[in-house]
């Protein structure tokens, strides 16, 4: 099934010993210049690419203070080296956390530091080089901007940042990953990740509605660009087409048809996905979040909820208001943006919505944290709403859920292994093993608990769970969306507001 070695999943699970270089060899294809360009990036290394490179690092660390604090402050402390999953699931040491900050620490010191430009070998300086270019192309792409790390950090240094701003120096310098580069570029000149031209969204949601009909024998719509819609929902691509994801959006029509609120999708923002904070340019990320602003004005819409996306949604909450705001046009009664869990629990909450949970009673449900909602962002209007709204949503419509151990989820939560940038099959190998610590916690419910299915709110977690669950031997189609166990809970008719 996989030209390397899965690793073993332990009952107890155990940091591994060091095992030096063991992933020098992953690394993502990098970006083409057709690729590169569209995104005002050079399309191949340029000339003088070393001093282009220590040139942009000192921009960075000038523009973003908590950069420069990240690279000055690691006192060494080895606190968050067993914290990272893919270095417990490759045991390549270059993965710890504190390592991989030091790819770039050590640039950093030789060009702005005055240690490290005159003594440099004394606080581990070095020249940028080639050899230190292909390191950086490496490991930053074998880290998914998780987080975890910076959580157990006392002094809350955040690799994601770091892993964010040496992917910026690559792109600068013209080695841009393809996977993310092309995607951005697709969602430019067409609207979404996928590629997915207007007319074909337009037949997939008619086909959903048609389906629905058929099923429960209830129109319930899937409006496309509708202007005068009061609410704009902006969506994660992966859910016009494949399961669980798909399931998913039926779910949110459900819940707004019998909310009794008009909605409408864009096929201007027909993707909820930022992969603009994969690559670290802010450039690129306020350009893609434009295009939900530009949607909102062209509908006249009163609210923007956003679909189950992790890093959407860590976008959205955290920087679309200061990328594409202000949002003055849309009702001030509503948060900007809001998440279609808060939407949704709210109506469970007043009683809206008529639940019959006894129809996910062929499952045992458990909840996979996505990093990106856990550690980067908030939900609801209280503390840690972000790990209680969407376990009550399932609660209400699930008669059986089960927490995977307590030191793997909310802000413990391990990564898919496919986060930030990752979920391409030229990194398959990364993604199975990074998979390693959540599938360890999954398993010991499945085994205790007889967990049958792990639901999610991020669409790249939903995918990465979909296709390496299998390599552990765990099941099969095991991953769902929140909004599928809405949708098949949901009793439609009257409603009861
Ligand atoms: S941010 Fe996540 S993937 Fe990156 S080093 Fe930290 S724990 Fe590992
Ligand atoms: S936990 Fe923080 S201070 Fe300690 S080694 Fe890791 S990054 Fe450095």
């Amino acid at each position: 099934m996989a030209d390397f070695e899965i690793p073993e999943p332990k009952e107890i699970p155990v940091i591994p010993k060091v095992q030096p270089g063991v992933m020098a060899h992953s690394a993502p294809f990098v970006a083409k210049p057709v690729f590169q360009e569209p995104l005002g990036f050079p399309g191949e290394l340029v000339d003088n690419w070393e001093d282009v490179a220590v040139k942009k690092l000192g921009e960075l660390t000038g523009k973003y203070r908590s950069l420069q604090v990240y690279l000055d402050s690691c006192v060494k402390c080895g606190a968050c080296t067993d914290k990272c999953h893919y270095y417990l699931g490759t045991s390549d040491p270059k993965n710890m956390p504190v390592a991989r900050q030091d790819l770039l620490r050590k640039v950093y010191r030789r060009y702005y530091t005055i240690a490290g430009q005159y003594f440099p070998k004394l606080v581990g300086a070095v020249d940028m080089s080639k050899e230190v270019l292909d390191e950086w192309y490496s490991y930053y792409h074998q880290c998914s901007q998780c987080r975890r790390c910076s959580v157990f950090c006392p002094y809350g240094i955040d690799t994601a940042e770091i892993s964010m701003a040496a992917r910026e120096i690559m792109d600068a310098v013209g080695q841009g990953q393809k996977y993310c580069n092309e995607i951005i570029g697709k969602v430019y000149k067409i609207g979404n990740n996928l590629g997915l031209p207007e007319p074909a969204l337009a037949d997939t949601l008619e086909g959903l509605e048609e389906e629905i009909e058929e099923d429960t024998g209830v129109k319930v719509r899937f409006p496309l660009d509708e202007k005068g819609a009061d609410v704009l929902v902006v969506t994660p691509s992966a859910d016009f087409f494949a399961e669980p994801h798909v399931d998913g959006l039926i779910g949110y029509g459900k819940v707004f048809h019998q909310a009794g609120i008009s909605w409408t999708l864009s096929s201007h923002a027909s993707e909820a996905a930022n992969f603009g904070m994969f690559i670290g340019s802010y450039e690129n990320m306020r350009r893609v979040s434009m295009r939900v602003r530009e949607a909102a004005l062209e509908l006249g819409v009163k609210r923007i909820v956003f679909g189950e996306c992790g890093h959407a949604w860590r976008v959205a909450y955290s920087f679309l208001n200061t990328l594409a705001g202000p949002f003055d046009f849309l009702d001030p009664k509503y948060p900007v943006p809001q998440h279609i869990c808060e939407f949704t629990h709210d109506l469970i909450k007043r009683g809206a919505l008529k639940l019959d949970p006894s129809a996910n009673d062929d499952m045992v449900l458990t909840y996979h944290d996505s990093c990106n909602v856990a550690r980067a962002s908030r939900m609801g209007d209280s503390p840690g709403g972000q790990f209680v709204l969407p376990r009550e949503i399932i609660k209400a419509v699930c008669n059986n859920f089960v927490d995977m151990p307590p030191d793997t989820i909310h802000d413990s939560t391990y990564c898919c292994g496919g986060g930030g940038g990752l979920l391409t099959d030229d990194l398959m190998e990364i993604r199975v093993k990074g998979a390693l610590p959540r599938m360890e916690a999954l398993k010991q419910v499945v085994e205790n608990d007889g967990v049958t299915h792990m639901a999610a709110i991020c669409a790249i977690c939903k995918s990465q769970f979909t296709k390496v669950i299998p390599y552990y031997g765990i099941g099969l189609d095991m991953s769902v969306s929140v909004h599928q166990l809405v949708s098949n809970a949901i009793v439609l008719g009257d409603n009861e507001q």
